[in-house]
Order: C-alpha cells, then structure tokens, then sequence
C-alpha cells in the first residue's frame, strides 16, 4: 500500500491545534498505518520536504520566516489544510493588528522586549525573525485547499477532514462538522 506523506506545520499559533490533532487518541494508530508523517514539529524533520501529499497549517503569517516557510510548503504540497481559526483568519495571532498597518510590529517588539522585561533590550540580528507589520490568515498569501476552524477545531472536525483524504476524497464539512466546537 503506498502511504500519503502528511505534514503538519506551526507557523504564527499556539500549537493548540497540534494539541487538539494529538486528541484524535486511537484513531491515530489507523492514521499512522496509512501515512507517512514526513514534517511535523511533532517529529525531528529539518527541512520540508518535496511531494507533499497533505498538510495542515496552524497559524498566522505573522514574520518572514513564516512567509518563506509558506510559500515553500504551497510550492511542495498537493493539498494544504488552513488549519485553526489563526490560519483562517487571523485570530489570537492578528490580535496586535489593531495598532495599525505601520505601528503592528513596533509595538508588539517594544511590549514584549522594553515595557515588559526587566532588562530592556531590543534583539539584535536574526536572534527574532522580522515581524511582519500585519498578521495575515493563510489564504492571503498562497491559495487554500481547504479551511479547518475552530479554536482549536476539535479532534472530531480534524478526523472529518483527514478521513475523507484516506480514501482519497475531497473532504466536506456540513453540519455537526461545521458546527461542533
Ligand atoms: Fe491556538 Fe486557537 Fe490559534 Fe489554534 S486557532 S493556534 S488553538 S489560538
């Protein structure tokens, strides 16, 4: 049988969504059993892969780092999943956005590393990767296969999407699916 290669990426989230893919419990031995987990900070992998089959993409475009990392994971996956509320439409992560286009970044970097820590210094160099000025959902900057919400979305909703790739079917969320928090 050949297995599909699954990714799971972390990009500007919580990891919460990760937390809610590992709730699948059993069901992830069936999983196991029929993909490759091929990228995934739930495994070692350096580098993402080429020929990708599916991946899941938790979080925000909120840094450079996260806008290559995109960009590199669309060029390399034939189906990729908008994955939690953060990589949907922004959420928790674009929060800081309500300072506005210009002032997102710099206020975010003065809170975190003046006003708030008791050695007031800015990081230098690559130390932080460059904020983006806006946090942007996913869709905004590569093109979407299919949208996951939830905050996180439940191990159920994640089941209902994956199943249907298994079986090498579109996935559909109606109903319960959609609704179930
Ligand atoms: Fe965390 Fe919710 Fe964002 Fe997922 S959608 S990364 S659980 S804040």
């Amino acid at each position: 049988m050949v297995k599909i290669k699954l990714a799971t990426v972390w990009l500007g989230g919580c990891s919460g969504c990760h937390m809610s893919f590992l709730d699948l419990d059993e069901w992830l031995f069936e999983l196991a059993s029929q993909v490759d987990l091929v990228y995934s900070p739930l495994a070692d992998i350096k580098t993402y892969p080429a020929g990708v089959d599916v991946a899941l993409v938790e979080g925000a475009i909120a840094n450079q780092e996260h806008l290559d990392m995109i960009h590199q994971v669309r060029d390399r996956t034939q189906f990729l999943i908008s994955f939690g509320d953060c990589a949907v439409t922004g959420n928790v992560t674009a929060i800081r956005n309500v300072f506005g286009p210009s002032k997102s970044a710099e206020s975010v970097l003065n809170r975190a590393y003046l006003e708030a820590d008791v050695q007031p210094k800015l990081p230098q160099g690559d130390l932080v990767p460059t904020l983006l000025d806006q946090v942007i959902p996913v869709h905004q900057v590569i093109p979407v296969d299919c949208y996951l919400p939830g905050c996180p979305p439940n191990a159920e909703r994640i089941r209902a999407v994956l199943e249907p790739l298994l079986q090498g079917k579109q996935p559909e969320l109606t109903g319960p699916e959609l609704i179930r928090f």
